[in-house]
């Protein structure tokens, strides 16, 4: 057994965290502040290969797995950027991972360079207003007409779609019921598709309008409504009703993100923390002498430890190309749970100044909740490990 990183993913913590360093809790800040995608730091990363990481080196890209990509994340996390994880899920995830996966020779030769450059960008539409946790029961349709595909129905909260050139939108050809009775199976009778956003837009099949929300403002989320939005059959992701298991690819690895993303979350809470509670003086000492604030700390970064260990286990095994729903899941509870204790430490440590944003803690804070709830609630994710690894009998 062998716990050191392999070289390349030192290479890569070490390459991003020189980029990372120039952009501090400041920049970070603002871009939430203001509603703005961090350009600045996204063509820096771009330029040295880090957005492209995962893509094939065929089409310009690294070539890199999971690992490496995990790594990355979690560098700039901890470096303070914890939107990044947004930023990550989106383009190298669902775009480079999705593609290099299952995407045709002519998709990954069109779209790929363009994502290892750094000009192309990613969104995933799969959640519905009525089939969130439940994603099997969504209901936004396609049909084979010629040679397009027609997509008709509604989306929530689908991130990224400002910048997007691609959306990957998830739909039911077949509806559950039926597919459970012509085609055996309830998770039969998916298709997913690359829509071209821009086009959509401007064919006036596509629209879209974000959701006023409390944090990761660097990308909005959007509501959706495709009508009868056309595209060629070659758009097609994996086969038409066959889509369910090309989807199951495209969540794991959102999974492992998010979980290398709230690793990074809970590392950059627990070090403001940590400084803030080394120079505030109270009674004369400073505070992280006190037991009280300094072992929750403690405590926390032992967890954070825990965390990061189930992280890169899931992501390595996803490497190998083995079984890794169990360990995805677990690494995306605990990091997800450890980066909103951390947070929420880090804001008892600054006390009043907590809610002020001179300092970063209240955007970690904001930030590092959604982990629970996104992009799959713990709730399922307990369901998940009770009856996967416990045995226990299924209640969804
Ligand atoms: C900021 C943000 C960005 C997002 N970006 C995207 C995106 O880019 N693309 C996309 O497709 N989606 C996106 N989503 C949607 C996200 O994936 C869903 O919100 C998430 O899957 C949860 O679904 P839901 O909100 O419908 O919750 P629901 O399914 O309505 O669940 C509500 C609550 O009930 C609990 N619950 C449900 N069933 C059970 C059960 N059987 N046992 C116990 N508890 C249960 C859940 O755990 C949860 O706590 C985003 C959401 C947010 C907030």
């Amino acid at each position: 057994m062998d716990f050191d990183l392999p070289e390349q993913a030192l290479a890569v913590r070490e390459g991003v965290a020189a980029i990372a360093a120039k952009y501090d809790h400041a920049y970070w800040s603002a871009c939430e502040n203001e509603h703005r995608f961090p350009h600045e730091i996204w063509a820096d990363l771009a330029e040295g290969g880090w957005i492209g990481l995962t893509v094939p080196e065929e089409y310009g890209g690294g070539g890199a797995g999971m690992l490496d990509l995990a790594v990355a994340l979690e560098t700039l996390t901890s470096s303070g950027g914890t939107a990044a994880t947004f930023l990550y899920i989106l383009t190298p995830g669902f775009g480079a991972m999705t593609l290099a996966q299952h995407g045709t020779e002519q998709q990954k030769t069109d779209i790929l360079p363009g994502v290892a450059a750094g000009e192309t960008q990613f969104a995933l539409g799969l959640t519905e207003p009525d089939a969130g946790s439940n994603a099997i029961e969504i209901t936004t349709s396609s049909r084979v007409d010629g040679d397009e595909l027609v997509i008709k129905g509604q989306k929530i909260w689908i991130s990224g779609l400002e910048n997007a050139d691609w959306m990957i939108v998830v739909t039911r050809s077949t509806p559950a019921a039926e597919a459970a009775a012509s085609l055996g199976s309830r998770t039969a009778g998916f298709t997913l598709a690359l829509v071209p956003v821009k086009e959509a837009v401007a064919a006036g099949t596509l629209s879209f309008s974000p959701i006023p929300k409390m944090g990761g403002n660097v990308v909005t989320s959007s509501q959706v409504f495709l009508d009868d939005v056309r595209v060629p059959l070659t758009n097609v992701l994996g086969e038409v009703d066959r889509g369910f298991a090309v989807l199951w690819d495209v969540l794991n690895p959102e999974r492992i993100l998010a979980a290398a993303g709230g690793v990074g979350g809970a590392e950059a809470a627990l070090r403001v923390a940590s400084e803030y509670a080394s120079s505030r003086e109270v009674f004369g000492r400073p505070i992280g002498a006190n037991q009280a604030i300094q072992f929750p700390l403690a405590q926390l970064k032992a967890k954070t430890e825990l965390a990061r260990l189930m992280t890169y286990k899931a992501a390595w095994l996803f490497d190998q190309g083995r079984p890794c729903g169990n360990e995805t899941n677990v690494a995306k509870l605990t990091a997800a749970q450890v980066s909103w204790e951390a947070a929420d430490r880090a804001f008892q440590t600054f006390g009043g100044m907590a809610y002020s944003q001179e300092y970063p803690v209240e955007r970690l804070f904001r930030d590092a909740r959604i982990g629970k709830n996104i992009p799959v609630a713990e709730e399922l994710i307990l369901a998940h490990i009770g009856t996967q690894m416990l045995g226990l009998p299924r209640s969804y």
